[in-house]
């Protein structure tokens, strides 16, 4: 006799769920409208409040939408970005889906293009920006996520002026895994891992309208990059940084978290 498949039945919140998203996928909402109230779609959906909230909250979720609270509350659509790959990435590398190596083969293989491409597609504006970004590495004194901000200040332009917008939302989820990565590990000093200078080779290459030299200089880097970030971490995992001991001690003290 022929095996047929149980046959499942959906929950009534994802019909919601999928119908509302389809809806903002078409544009029928833009960024900013709010939705319809939940009393107003269980009439229109004919189904119970709860699912309707449910569906909501799916949908806040999945970031297609931010609840807001107070007299002109409600679920308002967001604008859909690129964060939601950068979002996905991240969850991926958190649980363990992506490893720091592959993230940095990626890496390797993508920004020497972006850098490349850069350098093709900017202008007198770019460059200027590109040159102040280079020239404000490194502020002294500075806390680990403004070294992170300004060492990574230098990639982000580079892919905004690559002309491909699926490219720099890579990169951005990529560089935000990194961040990911060093706001782990906690390496001493910061520099460290991402040494002044590094970006030199790049930025001159660009602002000199030399592509293959830009994205050599990309790659160069990127290794670079790679290797004290393998050295780092190695010794992160074997040892822990001085930072994240005096925070397991702290925390061991029941002191506030550094
Ligand atoms: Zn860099």
């Amino acid at each position: 006799m022929r095996n047929f498949k149980p046959v499942k039945q959906p929950r009534i919140s994802d019909v919601i769920f999928q119908q509302l998203k389809n809806a903002i996928l078409a544009n029928e909402f833009k960024a900013g409208d709010k939705l319809s109230s939940e009393r107003d779609l269980s009439e229109q959906f004919q189904v119970s409040r709860v699912a309707v909230r449910e569906a909501i909250r799916a949908l806040e979720n999945a970031g297609f939408v931010a609840i807001r609270q107070g007299l002109n509350g409600g679920a308002y659509v967001t604008d859909l970005t690129f964060e939601h790959l950068a979002n996905a990435c991240l969850d991926l590398f958190l649980s363990n889906k992506i490893s720091i190596h592959e993230l940095h083969h990626v890496r390797i293989l993508i920004e020497p293009e972006v850098a490349r491409l850069a350098t093709l597609h900017t202008n007198p504006e770019w460059n200027e920006r590109l040159l102040m970004a280079y020239k404000g590495e490194h502020p002294p004194g500075a806390s680990l996520s403004e070294d992170i901000a300004s060492a990574t200040r230098v990639h982000f332009i580079l892919a905004e002026i690559c002309g491909n917008r699926f490219l720099e939302a890579l990169v951005n989820s990529l560089l935000k895994l990194s961040r990911k990565i060093i706001e782990e590990i906690r390496p001493n000093p910061p520099s460290s891992i991402h040494p002044p200078g590094l970006h030199g080779p790049i930025v001159d290459a660009v602002l000199a309208g030399d592509a293959d030299a830009a994205a050599e200089a990309m790659k160069t880097h990127a290794k670079i990059f790679y290797d004290n970030l393998v050295r780092v971490e190695k010794d992160y995992r074997e040892h822990g940084s001085a930072s994240y001991r005096l925070k397991d001690e702290a925390r061991l003290q029941g002191g506030e978290r550094l």
